[in-house]
């Protein structure tokens, strides 16, 4: 059996996706027909439809479509619907389309050995999509508190307030506004990215025992634009390499029922 799978996004050229699970398919002895499909906003429910009815396994969900992805699908797992987006969909053995966030569990796993989570401050920059899907991931391994910072306060107010009111109970989700312990590991989750050098309007009350975590990252060994800025700080500075392999994996896993290994460098990718 050949399962096929893909990733959409617009833009989408310039992922790594259909890489990482194609050295996953080699490693596993399973077949599969991953491609990457460039999709625009007015043509998404009809390729979702169209790639389910003609066949399709799975697909990985890239911006802009993660929230827009739910219309077409069947059902949600509980995480998506607390977060209200989804960057995987699988189907069921009924057929039915399943739309699953894998993104928390790819930055907990790829934060396994870099540090712990449980009885620290952990402050988060960044309000989106990718902020909300990790926030679940991080509370269950029972931090100290989760502060949230945003550029746009009243998205930052949003966030804070779609998890006090909603029906699991969430540790301490503050605004760094009113926070003034020391904080033991910073995630930037903006989309800052490449674009210039970094730089943030608040004291972000880090030191040199201070872990940075960016989910952007560089695909060769330079630092991302919020490691360098931070790395004159602290030199416990990682990317969001590993949980893009990681998440991937746990996409993988999901379609196929088979965990792949996940020691995949930024070597591999330029190489494959
Ligand atoms: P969204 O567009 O949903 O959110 C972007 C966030 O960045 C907003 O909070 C926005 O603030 C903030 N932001 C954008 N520009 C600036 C700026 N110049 N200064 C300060 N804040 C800014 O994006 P996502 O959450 O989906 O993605 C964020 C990043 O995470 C992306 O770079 C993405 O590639 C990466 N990512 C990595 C993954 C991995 O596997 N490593 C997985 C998922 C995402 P405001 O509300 O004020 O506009």
């Amino acid at each position: 059996m050949q399962y096929k799978l893909g990733v959409i996004g617009d833009p989408i050229r310039h992922s790594l996706s259909p890489k990482i699970h194609n050295i996953f398919s080699k490693q596993t002895n399973i077949d599969i027909d991953y491609q990457a499909y460039h999709v625009l906003e007015n043509n998404l429910d009809k390729f979702l439809k169209d790639f389910f009815s003609e066949g399709g396994d799975g697909l990985n969900i890239t911006l802009p479509h993660k929230v827009n992805c739910l219309r077409s699908v069947n059902s949600n797992s509980s995480l998506v619907n607390l977060i209200g987006a989804a960057n995987t969909l699988h189907i069921d053995s009924s057929g039915l389309i399943l739309a699953e966030s894998t993104d928390g569990i790819g930055l907990m796993k790829d934060l396994k050995n870099k540090c712990s989570i449980s009885s620290k401050n952990i402050l988060i920059l960044g309000a989106g999509g990718s902020a909300l899907s990790i926030i679940p991931s991080i509370d269950a391994c029972k931090p100290r508190n989760i502060i949230l910072d945003n550029r746009s306060k009243d998205k930052l107010e949003k966030v804070i307030g779609r998890f006090f009111n909603s029906k699991e109970i969430y540790s301490n989700i503050l605004n760094l506004e009113n926070f003034n312990e020391h904080i033991d590991l910073v995630v930037n989750a903006t989309s800052i990215g490449f674009s210039g050098s970094f730089s943030w309007s608040k004291d972000l009350k880090i030191n040199n025992e201070t872990i940075l975590y960016d989910l952007s990252y560089s695909k060769n060994n330079s630092h991302t634009p919020f490691l360098e800025w931070g790395n004159q700080y602290t030199d416990k500075c990682f990317d969001g390499f590993g949980m893009l392999i990681q998440q991937a994996a746990a996409s993988f896993e999901l379609w196929t029922g088979v965990a792949p290994e996940t020691k995949i460098t930024k070597l591999d990718l330029l190489n494959d």
